[in-house]
């Protein structure tokens, strides 16, 4: 398996003030680093466990081999328990909301086998965001469902010996097939640049799909199961510190000036305004809490609410979080946001103070 990373998707790519570093954090080899404020990484240093996919609230991260949806609907057939020795990559790879998404669209309850975990090599950074994950999915599942993701401790000796016995075979017959000779090809000139650090670039195509909102995928499938579920009789409220993967948000108007970057950089839409930019819109159900609203706002208007509604999951609501007055500039016609006093935009305010500052200095030195 190898890592793919896509540099649009990352809150990096579009703000230079964004914080982000999970993927750093959450590396077991350290590899990821930040370079001219976006990740780079080395392949051969990768052992792509996944814990990055799992964390990245922009799904900027992927493994070749395994996507996540389809997955998730096999699963909905089988079953299965989730094991990294039988049928996963590393647990970490799923994150919360891929947990809850599997629990949702299985009948029964989900099982992951965690008897490997705390002895693995890579646990230290992982085991914990395993077990966190599982908690904070179970957590959010019993305030509106009786669903609970389940850990066993499977003995694997058997599976272990099944499993190497049947794949060196299996690698062995498949591998002598001319495609699986190309690849194995590629995989060669892959690893001659393997060790060196792999770096992104902004290209064109990059920019206008940094412009282009999306929403991930598993957003899009968790949000079609929960139109399913039952709604509980009483919807709870939880600590906002509680859900880590979506938020509710409100804006402080005193101290928001309309500058308008968080609603044009808000990678989803969650946040968004009308054709006059007079209002801030926020749609809950699509928010990441990816921070990078908060991270670009200078003046710390933009907050996350104490505490998160269970019923936005059943009723998502779009909120008007700021409105504002626009009126159109007696200078340059253009709209602008009007706080009070002339009817001038900031950009005009400026240019005749600066031309008022030079006409003061050409009279001072002319005199
Ligand atoms: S909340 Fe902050 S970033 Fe958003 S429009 Fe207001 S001042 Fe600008
Ligand atoms: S509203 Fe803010 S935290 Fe939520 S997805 Fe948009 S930028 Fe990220």
């Amino acid at each position: 398996m190898k890592l793919n990373f896509n540099l649009s998707s990352c809150v990096r790519s579009s703000a230079i003030n964004s914080n982000c570093q999970r993927c750093i954090d959450i590396c077991p080899t350290n590899t990821i680093k930040i370079e001219n404020n976006i990740p780079i990484f080395t392949p051969d240093e990768c052992i792509s466990c996944g814990g990055c996919v799992g964390i990245c609230p922009t799904s900027a991260y992927s493994l070749d081999n395994f996507n996540m949806i389809e997955f998730i609907f096999n699963h909905f057939q089988t079953n299965e328990v989730l094991s990294c020795r039988q049928n996963t990559p590393c647990l970490a790879t799923f994150s919360i909301e891929a947990l809850i998404t599997l629990s949702l669209g299985n009948k029964e309850n989900i099982t992951l086998d965690i008897g490997h975990c705390a002895t693995c090599e890579i646990a230290k950074n992982l085991y914990p965001q395993i077990k966190n994950n599982i908690n904070e999915a179970n957590f959010i599942l019993s305030t509106f469902s009786q669903k609970k993701i389940e850990e066993k401790e499977l003995g694997l000796e058997s599976i272990e010996k099944t499993e190497v016995d049947t794949r060196s075979r299996r690698d062995f017959f498949s591998n002598l097939k001319p495609t699986n000779l190309i690849k194995t090809k590629i995989a060669f000139d892959e690893k001659i640049d393997g060790n060196e650090a792999k770096k992104f670039n902004f290209d064109e195509n990059t920019i206008n799909q940094i412009k282009t909102k999306f929403i991930p995928d598993i957003r899009k499938l968790f949000f079609t199961l929960m139109k399913n579920q039952d709604k509980p009789k009483i919807y709870e409220t939880i600590n906002s510190d509680e859900i880590s993967f979506i938020s509710q948000k409100y804006i402080d108007q005193s101290k928001c000036t309309n500058c308008q970057i968080c609603y044009r950089i808000c990678p989803t839409e969650a946040l968004n305004s009308d054709k006059n930019f007079s209002i801030i819109n926020f749609n809950s159900i699509l928010c990441l809490k990816c921070y990078l609203c908060h991270d670009v706002c200078e003046y710390d208007a933009i907050h996350v609410q104490k505490e998160f509604d269970i019923k936005e999951f059943f009723e998502p609501t779009n909120k008007i979080l700021a409105e504002f007055d626009i009126k159109r500039c007696d200078e340059c016609g253009n709209h602008f946001t009007y706080f009070g006093g002339d009817f001038t935009c900031s950009r005009c305010k400026t240019e005749e103070e600066e031309a008022l500052a030079l006409h003061n200095i050409f009279k001072k030195d002319f005199q």
